[in-house]
């Protein structure tokens, strides 16, 4: 699971780097106006520790990057998605409204990789949900008008959208993409790798046993057969466990 996400703010000592997306310490410097003397302004830049890449600010607002404080897409977002979630993420400042338009027409987009049709997005949503997907989520899509009865049709520009609805639907997109596409992943990674474990515990089990051979060897390989098993069962189960909990 990805850490909780620290949006920039105006002189925090630490947060979400804009440029990298890194958690990261942050130094402040005052820019000054170089005349006759120096003069103090209203501009500053936060300098990350992670990338050194500088972000400038006026007053309590960034300037450049042009990007609202808004958190990067997730690193399993499909690349084929990548450019829209930064279109919106570039626009959502100027216009939430148009950013949350893109953001609508991403999320159809997105329902093909977790398995759906990416036609319908009421039937896609309660799909997932059906496989694990929080319901939460739903409720929180029906909200931003994603699904529901009174949901915007991808693409459509709704006057009504807030700049709230907006940031909430990049956390979603994000959010949807980790349940349903980065951990059924890790956790496959995950039983693929005990199986893998076990099997060569077995196969290394059954060389000791040939190699000891007798009576008194068998005994005493036993133990380690016995380790063998409960590790084999226990890792496995592990997996399921989660598998079921996220699934
Ligand atoms: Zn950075």
């Amino acid at each position: 699971m990805r850490s909780k996400y620290v949006a920039p703010a105006k002189d925090a000592k630490q947060f979400h780097c804009i440029h990298c997306g890194a958690y990261a310490h942050q130094d402040w410097n005052p820019l000054h106006l170089h005349t006759e003397t120096m003069r103090a302004t209203s501009f500053s830049g936060s300098s990350c520790a992670h990338c050194g890449n500088i972000t400038f600010w006026y007053g309590e607002r960034i300037i450049v990057p042009s990007e609202a404080p808004v958190e990067p897409a997730h690193p399993d977002l499909p690349e084929a998605l990548k450019p829209d979630f930064d279109e919106a993420r570039g626009i959502v400042a100027r216009s939430p409204r148009a950013a949350a338009a893109l953001l609508r027409v991403l999320i159809q987009k997105l329902m093909p990789d977790p398995g759906q049709k990416g036609e319908n997005l009421n039937e896609d949503i309660r799909n997932l949900v059906a496989a694990g997907l929080p319901a939460s989520v739903q409720q929180a899509l029906d909200h931003c008008r994603v699904v529901g009865n009174n949901a915007v049709h991808p693409g459509e520009i709704d006057l009504n959208d807030t700049p709230e609805i907006a940031h909430q639907l990049f956390a979603m997109v994000n959010f949807i993409v980790d349940d349903r596409i980065t951990r059924p992943r890790e956790i496959a990674a995950l039983y693929e790798s005990s199986a893998r474990a076990s099997l060569g515990g077995k196969q290394a089990s059954s060389r000791s046993i040939k190699q000891l051979g007798g009576v008194g060897s068998r005994t005493s390989a036993r133990p380690s057969l016995d380790c063998h098993r409960s590790r084999t069962h226990s890792l496995p189960a592990t997996a399921s466990d989660r598998e079921h909990r996220a699934l």
